[in-house]
């Protein structure tokens, strides 16, 4: 039963996926980046792809903000996002700029030095609901034996889902707002 929720859920979020690649929203990252950061992170998974889109999308909507001085990220929650947020934003824990906080809210503020303003991205309940799914797929594979079926049918539903994510239009994913 729950296998059947799932999978009645996966084809409604790519059936959303279509349809709002109709309204045509932004792009994401090139698809080279996921491969550096899959090598940067040590594994592949949802929570690290969804967070390069959000630092992606809060970084392209600080416009011509960017460059006018340091970028400051906030992210609060302390995982695998953070790797995303800074493949695609800069701001890194070894230049100092990147501040996790522990909560877990999957919200990232991005803001620059000596502008006013900020931007803050989080996941859509799609994105959301794809990255909890994707959890949920890696943890009942890592109690199947290495060569089943099942384990391979559980892979493989997660490599669909992080190709998903990564070609999903940006609004599918991202919701962004900005302050002044
Ligand atoms: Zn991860």
């Amino acid at each position: 039963m729950k296998k059947a929720l799932l999978s009645a859920g996966f084809v409604l979020c790519v059936l959303g996926f279509a349809l709002a690649g109709w309204t045509g929203s932004a792009p994401g990252p090139d698809a080279s980046l996921y491969d550096a950061l899959a090598r940067f992170h040590g594994h592949r998974c949802a929570g690290s792809l969804l967070g390069a889109r959000m630092g992606f999308a809060a970084k392209a909507a600080l416009g011509d903000k960017v460059g006018k001085g340091k970028l400051r990220a906030v992210y609060y929650a302390a995982a695998c996002p953070l790797d995303g947020i800074q493949m695609t934003t800069g701001c890194t824990l070894g230049n100092g700029t990147i501040e996790a906080k522990g909560k877990e809210e999957r919200r990232l503020v991005l803001s620059v030095d000596g502008v006013p303003g900020s931007v803050e991205a989080t996941l859509t309940p799609e994105a959301a609901e794809q990255a909890r799914v994707f959890k949920d797929l890696s943890k009942t594979a890592k109690g199947l034996p290495q060569r089943s079926p099942e384990r391979q049918r559980a892979g493989e539903r997660m490599e669909e889902i992080l190709k998903a994510l990564a070609s999903a239009p940006e609004a599918t994913l991202v919701i962004v707002s900005a302050s002044q």
